[in-house]
């Protein structure tokens, strides 16, 4: 009898979702096929809010989830620490490409993270979190070289029996430049960088504020303009797969002044993110 080992539920955003695979008839199918020894485990990926995830994790019904896991969007990375405390696997979704198109860092990324390629630094980061999995996206066989290179030499090549790689992942060159880089990007963002502590929320008009802020911190603090302004031009047409409201929601009602810790002035923010990134994202913006 054929046997998949692992089965994960794609895409557990909203809590209707969530109630289909756990208590539903998604719970009944997937209790069904580990019953039949059909599946080896069950788990999830999600890129719904924090709370949705929290009460995934707490269903008991899964033993691994994919979440978004990035170096430069390290939100979910509690989460993950409770479920790799909990036993269940985490793979991180995309550290090159949703991480911040990594493959192709604009210069003063790349000037931040020397010696090291943004792209080695993102993994390392992960993995020195504990995250247990990386997916890679890759298009060609060259797109495995991180992988590879991360690995090590070969079980073969060392002599020894298959053993897996520990770490340590992050050496203090690999701490220093990580330092370098943050460094950098609060020097360029000055007294406007939003902290992502999310007290702004809510916002009676639904604007994710911190996301928003989050691609302004991205590209006026590490010049990833291309890759904000895709995201940023990807909202309201990814269905429940990413936010639907954009800065032009934003009726400067003020609610969220009072509430920043840093007293940024949000609507201002909110309307220059607009004017950057809503034209074409690959247009060389801020200088
Ligand atoms: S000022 Fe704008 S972002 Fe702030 S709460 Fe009001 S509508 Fe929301
Ligand atoms: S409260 Fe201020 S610093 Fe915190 S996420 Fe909102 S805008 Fe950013």
């Amino acid at each position: 009898m054929s046997r998949l080992t692992s089965l994960a539920v794609h895409g557990l955003n909203r809590p209707e979702h969530l109630a289909w695979a756990t208590t539903g008839p998604g719970a009944e199918l997937l209790a069904w096929a580990l019953e039949e020894g059909l599946v080896g485990q069950v788990g999830f990926s999600s890129h719904g809010a924090n709370d949705l995830i929290e009460a995934a994790l707490a269903s008991g019904r899964f033993t691994f989830c994919s979440l978004h896991l990035h170096l430069f969007d390290p939100t979910r990375l509690p989460l993950a620490r409770t479920a790799l405390a909990e036993g269940l696997g985490v793979l991180a979704i995309s550290p090159a490409d949703k991480g911040g198109r990594l493959y192709d860092p604009p210069a003063e990324l790349q000037a931040d993270c020397a010696p090291f390629h943004p792209l080695e630094l993102a993994y390392r980061f992960l993995l020195d979190q504990g995250i247990s999995t990386l997916s890679l996206g890759a298009e060609q066989p060259g797109d495995l070289a991180w992988a590879a290179a991360l690995a090590g030499p070969s079980p073969a090549d060392r002599g020894c029996g298959p053993s897996s790689p520990t770490g340590p992942w992050l050496t203090t060159a690999h701490h220093s430049a990580l330092a370098r880089l943050a460094a950098a990007g609060r020097t360029r963002l000055g007294a406007e960088r939003c902290g992502q502590c999310r007290a702004c929320l809510p916002c009676p008009n639904g604007v994710p504020i911190p996301e928003l802020l989050r691609l302004r911190n991205l590209a006026v603090g590490h010049g990833m303009t291309a890759f904000a302004g895709e995201r940023y031009n990807l909202i309201g047409r990814a269905g429940h797969w990413w936010e639907e409201a954009n800065a032009e929601a934003c009726r400067r009602c003020g609610a969220c002044l009072p509430r920043c810790p840093l007293a940024l002035p949000i609507p201002e923010l909110l309307a220059d993110t607009h004017r950057h990134l809503a034209a074409a994202p690959r247009r060389r913006l801020w200088g």
